[in-house]
């Protein structure tokens, strides 16, 4: 009896809450190998993919090629090699073994996401519990915020690329549920692979999303106050520190939104993009 989208789609419907659930309550969290990851998708029904909006995605691997394709006129590029380079780049990082504690607990590495000829890069902390379980950064909650962010600013997920400083997600002690963020040691440690994506990427713009990240590329702490709004550089690369979307989502006041927009205003500026009138009133309080 062959499969076809709508048992596949109830199939999932009725695993995923349980997932879910084990993943809040069970100290053991539901693993599954990119192997095992690889052959449910190779099993899909040819049109189960096209049949899902973007929110009922099966869980996935990072591991698709498809994510180093470039997808649009504004994000693609010559490709000068880097494409091979960043496949090689991203078997080493997808097996990375260099922070054990991390091998253990993590579901799979986070690699990061987008194209591979962005002009924008996003970077944050490190994978969550659901970034994790996907293999994809930035999905939650406060990614769906960043995802709003990108659009204002006239762009679409498909045109820039997301990473992370760390690509495991931090691990928990025993018993505790959530995230923590990561440890400058942990940071230090992974940072020579987005040191790598960024070298083969290119992007003409990194905006670090929350202190922690900024840490994690700067290698010492600062304060938001300090740096929020200003540009810094990463290797060579100019860099807009700005509030992680999870804070915006616990301050969802105008006055808060307004300056993440205007560190967004800043960076399109230096990307020379065309800025609308109503781009520039965004978050503005009404007199
Ligand atoms: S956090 Fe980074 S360095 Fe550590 S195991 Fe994961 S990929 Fe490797």
């Amino acid at each position: 009896m062959s499969t076809t989208p709508d048992d596949f789609q109830e199939a999932l419907d009725a695993t995923l809450p349980i997932l879910q659930s084990m993943t809040k309550n069970l100290r053991a969290k539901p693993k599954a190998t990119r192997t095992s990851l690889e052959n449910l998708k190779a099993s899909l029904p040819p049109s189960f993919e096209k049949s899902t909006g973007p929110s009922e995605e099966p869980i996935k691997s990072a591991e698709s090629s498809e994510q180093l394709k470039p997808t649009s006129p504004v994000a693609s590029g010559n490709d000068d090699g880097r494409l091979a380079k960043l496949e090689v780049l991203k078997k080493s990082i997808l097996s990375c073994t260099r922070c054990p504690h991390l091998v253990t607990s993590r579901t799979q590495v986070v690699y990061g996401v987008g194209n591979p000829f962005a002009e924008l890069l996003f970077v944050g902390e490190a994978p969550g519990e659901e970034e994790d379980l996907r293999g994809e950064p930035f999905i939650g909650k406060a990614g769906q915020l960043l995802t709003k962010i990108i659009s204002a600013m006239e762009y679409t997920r498909e045109e820039i690329f997301i990473a992370n400083v760390l690509k495991c997600r931090p691990d928990m002690p025993e018993g505790e549920s959530g995230n923590r963020k990561p440890k400058p040691a942990e940071m230090a440690t992974c940072l020579p692979w987005l040191t790598q994506q960024i070298e083969l990427i290119k992007p003409k713009v990194i905006v670090a999303l929350g202190l922690t990240a900024v840490e994690g590329l700067l290698g010492e702490p600062h304060t938001m106050r300090d740096v929020r709004g200003k540009w810094l550089e990463y290797h060579g690369v100019p860099l807009m520190p700005t509030y992680h979307p999870a804070y915006l989502l616990r301050n969802q006041t105008l006055a808060e939104k307004r300056k993440v927009w205007d560190d967004m205003l800043l960076v399109l500026e230096k990307l020379g993009r065309p800025i609308s009138a109503k781009q520039r009133g965004y978050f503005l309080e009404k007199a």
